[in-house]
């Protein structure tokens, strides 16, 4: 099962990466040459809505193929990219792969938006949407294509001139979701004037609904909330039937989760989301 792969990988990595923490730079450097050497690769996770059962969307994850090791997965490396500053290096490449993977995939007909995650620190960089809109411009990617993903926290406290800017780019039809909804501390008042366009239910709101009527009740009065407002919500970290069962009554239609499939490599995604009989496979890398 991907998770228990996950999981065992997590293990495995955390133990030397305790040790190396007494290094930090050493371990800043290994990212650093890790992104010269283009050792770094994203994955794709379907977005399914219910209704048709078809992706509508994918979320870019990213993954360190580290020529020592398994696959490393970010929450190992992101928090360390994070508090060094190397994120904004990272974020440029992940901007840059998204941006062309997603122009190839509307050049082809495949019209699934794809999420990018973006941290706080990206988002503090004054040249952050310059950067964003460089990679735009240079794969000539159309806006509809992307997703923003942001923490709670950050779209609770953006100043001004984030909210403009973001705002801009949602004119221009980027989508701005809110990602780990219901793991921070909203300002639900606030909620209704930011330039956001979806919330992503954070899993641990969902992962008890199935077996406790309280995990039912707060899942269920969240989300009418968020819908009242007029917000699309996309349930995350969703495992099983059981879970799906109690969110449809709820009312839920978007799902993203190990029950549909874990993050994959982009040819899975398209064998698996949108095949292209007739495609050359050169388009689609
Ligand atoms: P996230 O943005 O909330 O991404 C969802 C995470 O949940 C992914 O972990 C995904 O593999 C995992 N997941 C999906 N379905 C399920 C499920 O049914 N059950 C469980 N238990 N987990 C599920 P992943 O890929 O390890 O990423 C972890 C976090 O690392 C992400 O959380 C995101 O905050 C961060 N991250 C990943 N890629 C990037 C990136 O390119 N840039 C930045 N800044 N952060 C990233
Ligand atoms: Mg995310
Ligand atoms: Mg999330």
């Amino acid at each position: 099962h991907a998770k228990d792969e996950g999981r065992g990988r997590t293990e495995m990595f955390t133990a030397e990466l305790a040790l190396k923490a007494a290094d930090r730079a050493e371990l800043e450097r290994d990212l650093l040459r890790a992104l010269e050497r283009e050792e770094f690769l994203l994955e794709f996770q379907p977005q399914i809505e219910s209704l048709s059962g078809r992706a509508v969307a994918a979320e870019a994850l990213v993954r360190w193929a580290h020529p020592e090791r398994d696959l490393v997965m970010p929450g190992l490396f992101v928090p360390i990219a994070e508090e060094s500053g190397v994120i904004v290096a990272l974020g440029d490449w992940v901007m840059d792969r998204v941006c062309e993977t997603a122009a190839r995939w509307a050049r082809a007909g495949i019209a699934h938006r794809i999420a990018i995650n973006i941290s706080s620190r990206e988002l503090e960089q004054a040249d952050f949407f310059l950067r964003l809109r460089h990679a735009m411009a240079t794969h000539a990617t159309p806006p509809v294509m992307l997703e923003l993903e942001i923490s709670e926290s950050l779209a609770m406290d953006m100043e001004a001139r984030l909210l403009d800017q973001l705002g801009a780019l949602r004119r221009e039809g980027v989508r701005v979701a809110i990602d780990g909804f219901g793991t921070g501390y909203s300002n639900l008042s606030r909620l209704k004037d930011l330039p956001v366009d979806r919330i992503k239910i954070d899993r641990s709101l969902v992962r008890d609904i199935a077996i406790s009527a309280e995990a039912r009740t707060i899942c269920t009065a969240i989300v009418g909330l968020l819908q009242g407002l007029g917000l699309e919500v996309v349930v995350e970290g969703v495992e099983n039937q059981a879970q799906m069962d109690m969110l449809r009554v709820i009312g839920c239609t978007l799902f993203q989760g190990y029950h549909f499939d874990p993050p994959m490599r982009e040819l899975a995604y398209i064998g698996r989301y949108a095949p292209q009989p007739s495609l050359d496979q050169r388009d689609i890398g």
